[in-house]
């Protein structure tokens, strides 16, 4: 495999393991223009009923884990998805 930045073939691949459950970083600006009306509905909307899913139907649902490919150059440290 190939660096697509440096043309390197000095590549190793990683599997790496993802979960679903991501934090959102968001600026000053979006909790200014969005954040403060947006969680509350959101909290209301989406997490209360799966909070409420989970209680009663535990077993049914589970957090989301994926793995993928990961290439990491080793001349320039580039690193992307395979
Ligand atoms: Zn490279």
């Amino acid at each position: 495999m190939k660096c697509p930045k440096c043309g390197s073939e000095n590549v190793t691949v990683q599997m790496v393991t993802e979960t679903n459950l991501k934090r959102e970083k968001h600026g000053i600006f979006w909790w200014l223009c969005v954040g403060w009306w947006w969680l509350p509905i959101k909290w209301l909307f989406f997490t209360l009923p799966a909070l409420l899913v989970k209680l009663f139907a535990p077993k049914k649902y589970k957090t989301v884990t994926k793995t993928k490919s990961v290439a990491v150059c080793q001349s320039c440290g580039k690193h992307w998805e395979v």
